[in-house]
C-alpha cells in the first residue's frame, strides 16, 4: 500500500474544499440576488480543484498543461465575452462537447493503461468495477460529444433545426442502445475484452448523432441540459476510474443538476421526457395550424395612443419573451417602467418558466437592466391573478407563452402548457416585428382577439417610441 504523504493530504483537502464551494455555488444560484456570488463560489471551487490536481506527484512535466491552459484561455475568454445572451444555449452545448471529449479521452487512455490511474497496469489486471466505470465513462462521454455538437449545429442553424426523421427511427435507436448495453455487460464480465470496449465507444459516438437528429431545435435546450447531465455522469465515472474524489462529487452534482433542470423544463412545457426524446416536436405544423386566424386581421394601435393608455394605467403587466432578448430591449423597458411608475401606475413582469430560450433567460436580462426582483411574477397562476385586474398587458416579443390554444385547442402542439392569460386585462398591446410565429411554429389567436392591439416593430424601437411619447405627454401639460 502506498504511503499517504502530506502532499496527498493537501490535495484531498483542496478537493474537499472545492466540493464545498461547488455546493455553496449551486445553493446561491437558486436565489437571483445571489446568482453572481454563486458563480464566484463555483469558480473558486474550480480553482481549488485545479490547484489540487497540479500538486499530483504523477505529473512529470508541466509544459503541456501550461500550453493547454494558455490556449484554452486565449480561445475561451473572448468567446465567452463576445457570445450574445441569446446564443448562450449553443455556446453551452459547444463547451459541453469539449468537457466530454476530455472525459472520453481519459477513458480511452485509462483503458489502455489498465485502469491504473496512469501507472501503466495491464488490461487483464483491471477489476470488474474499474471496467464498469471506464465503460460508463466512454458511453456517456462519447454520446455527449457528438450529441452536443449536433445540438450546437441545430441551434446555430448550421444544420436544419427541424427534426430529421425516418421510418422505424425509434426502433433503430432502441436497438443501438440495447447493443451498447450488451457491450458494456461483456466488458464488465471480461475487462480484457477490448472489442467490447471499442464497439461501445463507437456506438456511443453514433448514438449521440442518431438520438439528437429527430429532436427539433425548439427542444434543444432540454436536450442540452440532458447532455449536461450525461457529461456529469461521465465525469463521475472518470472519478471512479482514476480514483479522483472531486471528479466523483462534481460529476454527480452536474449529473443530478442537469437531470433536474431537464425535468423542470419539460414540466414547464407540459411535455413528457419521452415525448421530447422520441416525439419529433417542432416538425412542420399541420397545414391547418398555420392559416388559423388568417381570416381575421390583427388590429393595430399607434405609439401615441398606446402611450396615453399606459400613462393613465394604474396597473400594467409586462410579459417579456424571446423577442425582448433578441432586441436587447430590457434597458428601454426599464425606462418605460419608471415613467409609468412616475405617473402612478404599478408595473409587474410576468415571467414564464420557459420564456426565451433557456431557463431564467428573462430573469437574467431584466436583472441586468436593474429591474427589482420584487417586480417579477414568476408563478404562472400568480401572474394570471394579477392580469385579471390589470389595465394593460404589454407583450414584448413573446408568443407561445401567451397562446390561448394551449388551453383551448386540444389539437395544438402547445396544448397543456401552462400559459399567461393577458386577454383578461382591459387592453393587450403586443410588440413584435410582424407575423412571425414563436418557437413552436404555430399561429397565435391572441393577436386577433377583440382587446388585442398590435404595435409592430423591433421591441427596442417600439419601446423607445413609447418612452418618447409618454415624455411628450408630460411636456404637453
Ligand atoms: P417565442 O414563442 O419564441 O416568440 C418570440 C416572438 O418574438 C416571435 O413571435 C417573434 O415574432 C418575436 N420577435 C423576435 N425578434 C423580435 C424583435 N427583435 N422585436 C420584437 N419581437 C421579436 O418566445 P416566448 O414566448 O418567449 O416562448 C419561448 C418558447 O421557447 C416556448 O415555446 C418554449 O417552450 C420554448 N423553449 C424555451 C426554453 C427555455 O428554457 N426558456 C427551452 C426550450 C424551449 P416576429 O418575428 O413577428 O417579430
Amino acid at each position: 500500500m502506498s504511503e499517504f504523504t502530506s502532499r496527498d493530504l493537501i490535495i484531498q483537502a483542496s478537493y474537499l474544499l472545492a466540493s464545498v464551494f461547488f455546493i455553496l455555488g449551486l445553493r446561491s444560484l437558486t436565489r437571483p440576488n445571489d446568482a453572481r456570488l454563486g458563480m464566484q463560489q463555483a469558480a473558486m471551487g474550480m480553482l481549488l480543484a485545479v490547484i489540487g490536481t497540479m500538486l499530483n506527484a504523477h505529473i512529470l512535466t508541466y509544459q503541456w498543461i501550461l500550453i493547454g491552459l494558455v490556449v484554452g484561455a486565449i480561445v475561451g475568454y473572448p468567446m465567452a465575452m463576445k457570445v450574445p445572451m441569446t446564443a448562450m444555449p449553443q455556446f453551452i452545448a459547444f463547451s459541453h462537447a469539449f468537457g466530454a471529449i476530455a472525459a472520453t479521452l481519459v477513458g480511452v487512455v485509462e483503458y489502455g493503461h489498465g485502469g491504473s490511474g496512469g501507472e501503466g497496469g495491464t488490461v487483464t489486471a483491471m477489476s470488474h468495477g474499474q471496467a464498469a466505470a471506464l465503460g460508463l465513462e466512454v458511453l456517456f462521454g462519447a454520446l455527449t460529444v457528438t450529441g452536443s455538437f449536433m445540438a450546437f449545429g441545430k441551434l446555430q442553424e448550421l444544420i436544419t433545426g427541424r427534426p430529421i426523421t425516418f421510418k422505424g427511427q425509434n426502433a433503430v435507436n432502441l436497438t443501438l442502445i440495447g447493443v451498447a448495453f450488451v457491450s458494456l455487460g461483456l466488458l464488465i464480465a471480461n475487462p480484457a475484452n477490448a472489442t467490447a470496449f471499442y464497439v461501445l465507444l463507437g456506438l456511443a459516438f453514433f448514438l449521440g448523432i442518431s438520438m439528437v437528429l429527430p429532436i427539433g431545435g425548439g427542444d434543444m435546450p432540454v436536450v442540452i441540459s440532458l447532455l449536461n447531465s450525461y457529461a456529469g455522469l461521465a465525469a463521475s465515472a472518470t472519478g471512479f476510474a482514476i480514483g479522483n474524489n472531486v471528479l466523483i462529487i462534481a460529476g454527480a452534482l452536474e449529473g443530478a443538476g442537469g437531470f433536474i433542470l431537464s425535468l423542470m423544463m419539460s414540466k414547464a412545457m407540459n411535455r413528457s421526457f419521452g415525448n421530447i426524446i422520441f416525439g419529433a416536436f417542432g416538425a412542420a405544423p399541420a397545414a391547418g395550424a398555420l392559416i388559423k386566424g388568417a381570416a381575421k386581421e390583427p388590429k393595430t394601435i399607434s405609439p401615441e395612443d398606446a402611450a396615453v393608455q399606459l400613462a393613465y394605467a394604474s396597473s400594467v403587466v409586462i410579459v417579456p419573451g424571446y423577442g425582448m432578448a433578441v432586441a436587447q430591449a430590457q434597458h428601454v423597458c426599464r425606462e418605460l417602467h419608471e415613467l409609468v411608475q412616475k405617473k402612478g401606475g404599478e408595473v409587474k413582469y410576468a415571467i414564464h418558466p420557459v420564456a426565451g430560450r433557456m431557463p431564467g433567460h428573462l430573469n437574467v436580462i431584466l436583472s441586468e437592466a436593474g429591474i427589482d426582483y420584487g417586480a417579477l411574477l414568476t408563478d404562472v397562476d400568480d401572474a394570471n391573478r394579477v392580469l385579471l385586474t390589470a389595465d394593460v398587458a404589454v407583450i414584448i416579443g413573446a408568443n407561445d407563452i401567451v397562446n390561448p390554444d394551449a388551453e383551448e385547442d386540444k389539437s395544438s402542439p402547445l396544448y397543456g402548457m401552462p400559459i399567461f392569460r393577458p386577454w383578461t386585462a382591459k387592453a393587450v398591446f403586443v410588440i413584435k416585428r410582424g407575423k412571425g410565429t414563436g418557437f413552436s411554429g404555430v399561429e397565435n389567436p391572441l393577436f386577433t382577439r377583440d382587446n388585442t392591439l398590435m404595435l409592430y416593430g423591433d421591441a427596442k424601437g417600439v419601446l423607445g417610441s413609447l418612452v418618447k411619447e409618454i415624455k411628450a405627454l408630460d411636456e404637453g401639460h
